[in-house]
């Protein structure tokens, strides 16, 4: 399946998308975790990104199609899900004709959704290790005891007044291109309000539902 998740930051996009690439050993392609990479090694593209990123304003989409590319041809094209990617309207229209010129689209896209007063808490509470990566929430899913403490930081951008910024970015920019996918089909509305298992059960059902409609508008 080639999927993508969309919803606000802290929507939860990151860890269903990591859920369901372990469960389907699909490759989770994050342009968020990209960029940090690149950031880290110091590369032309994590050195251009660097201001955009930690002020909570996007990177231009140039510099981020180019690593979404690299990452979907490495893979073959064949079974991916997104995360993160696209963000932006020029960025879904590339995203679908390069897509389409491969004849591999989209399946579905994944739209979690979830109010700004819990994005607000999961964003202030969010927790990652600094080496891995690998997210907690202070209150859902705190690290565990074993973890060197000094290894567990809060994000740049997800201090309070980063967090204000990312989040009406997310309005004006992105949130804009959910009515692009419901005009060609292919979003489907997902609440992002539960436990992370909950949550995951709701995204089966919408991947079963993605698949179903999928086959069938083959078979036509
Ligand atoms: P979150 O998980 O909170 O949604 P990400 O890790 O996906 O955050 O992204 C962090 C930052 O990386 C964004 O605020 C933005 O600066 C940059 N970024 C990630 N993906 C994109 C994208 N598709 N377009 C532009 N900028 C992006
Ligand atoms: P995104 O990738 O959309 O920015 P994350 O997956 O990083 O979002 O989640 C943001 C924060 O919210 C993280 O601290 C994560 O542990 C927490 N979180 C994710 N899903 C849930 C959930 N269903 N309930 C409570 N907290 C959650």
């Amino acid at each position: 399946m080639r999927i993508a998740f969309f919803g606000p930051p802290g929507a939860g996009k990151g860890t269903q998308a990591l859920m369901l690439a372990d469960k389907t050993k699909h490759k989770h392609i994050s342009t968020g975790a990209m960029i940090r990479d690149a950031m880290k090694a110091k590369t032309p593209i994590g050195e251009a990104a660097r201001t955009y990123m930690d002020e909570g304003v996007l990177v231009p989409d140039h510099l981020v199609q180019q690593l979404a590319q690299l990452a979907i041809e490495e893979n073959q094209l064949d079974c991916f899900i997104l995360d993160g990617f696209p963000r932006t309207l020029p960025q879904a229209r590339w995203l679908n004709a390069f897509l389409a010129e491969h004849g591999t689209p989209l399946h579905a896209i994944l739209s979690l959704v979830v109010p700004d007063e819990i994005i607000i808490d999961r964003l202030s509470k969010r927790r990652v290790h600094a080496e891995t990566g690998v997210n907690y929430h202070l209150d859902f899913k705190p690290p565990p005891k074993d973890i060197d403490p000094s290894l567990i930081i809060q994000r740049p951008d997800d201090k309070p007044e980063a967090i204000r910024k990312r989040l009406a970015v997310y309005h004006q920019q992105t949130e804009p291109i959910e009515s692009y996918f419901r005009d060609i089909g292919l979003l489907i509305e997902v609440d992002g309000v539960g436990t992370f298992d909950e949550v995951q059960h709701r995204i089966d059902v919408a991947i079963e539902k993605a698949r179903e409609r999928y086959y069938a508008a083959l078979e036509r």
